[in-house]
């Protein structure tokens, strides 16, 4: 069992006019077992918290921390925190011309384990993992995310997901561009994921409808780089119904 630990995280990143402040005080814990949902607007800082949590060289820890059992992450190189256990999948997944998906599942998989999987039942599994995702098996041969759909992209990320088996995941706005199909089937894939019990998940949102397929054990407002409000997941219904204005409002009175 693992604890994911963020404690009162600011975080700049360098614009044009000097540093800019986007995380203005993140505090947040996912132990393992549990789904947090964080919902907020465009722009809010989401996806900002998905890179620091990861080590993006781009986004500047000014204060706070980010801890993996007891380990800050933020002294770690992005290899280093996979080591530890940290997955991301990308709201805009980069392409990599040249690498096709097999063999970057087949180095990522050494890296993690220290060691190559044995080929025969490495390709098992890989075959396996695209099907569950309604992959044909020829995407294995493809460049990584060159030309993908946005769907084909959101798949082959749980199909990392399953494959790669993280404690922990951060996933950013995976059901964004999936059609009602494709949001079942990554779902599920996610579920699955979530269904052994000793992996944490924070899930990155600004719809509710992905909710609708995995029930989130907390669901977080995130408005103007911070948390604003906490719940169940009747409050991911009650945005549903109100939407972000209400929490938008609210934090332009506390500023
Ligand atoms: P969200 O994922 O919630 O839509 P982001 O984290 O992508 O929000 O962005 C939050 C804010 O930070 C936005 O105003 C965005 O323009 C700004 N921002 C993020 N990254 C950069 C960057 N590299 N340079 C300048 N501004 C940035
Ligand atoms: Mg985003």
């Amino acid at each position: 069992m693992s604890t994911l630990t963020i404690t009162d995280l600011h975080v700049e990143v360098e614009t044009e006019n000097g540093p800019k402040e986007i995380l203005k005080g993140v505090n947040l814990t996912v132990r393992s077992g549990e789904v947090h949902a964080i919902m907020g607007p465009n722009g809010s800082g989401k996806s900002t918290l998905a890179y620091s949590i990861a080590g993006h060289p781009k986004y500047k820890i000014t204060s706070g921390s980010v801890d993996l059992d007891g380990v800050e992450l933020s002294a770690l190189s992005i290899d280093a925190r996979a080591k530890a256990g940290l997955f991301l999948a990308m709201q805009y997944p980069i392409e990599v011309p040249g690498v096709s998906v097999a063999n970057f599942l087949r180095t990522a998989k050494t890296a993690l384990s220290g060691e190559a999987p044995k080929v025969r039942t490495w390709v098992k599994e890989v075959n396996a993992a695209m099907d569950r995702l309604g992959l044909d098996h020829s995407f294995a041969a493809r460049s990584l995310n060159e030309g993908f759909s946005g769907g084909e992209k959101k798949r082959n990320e749980i199909v990392q997901l399953e494959l790669l088996n993280p404690a922990f995941a951060v996933l950013d706005e995976t059901d964004s561009g999936l059609d009602i199909d494709a949001l079942r089937i990554v779902s599920e894939g996610i579920n699955r994921y979530m269904s052994s019990g000793d992996h944490g998940l924070l899930l990155i949102t600004h719809y509710t409808r992905i909710l609708n397929y995995i029930t989130p054990t907390f669901v977080h407002v995130f408005v103007d780089g911070h948390i604003v409000a906490e719940g169940g997941p009747e409050l991911a219904d009650r945005l549903e119904v109100d939407g972000y204005d209400r929490f938008v409002k609210a934090a332009k009175v506390d500023a």
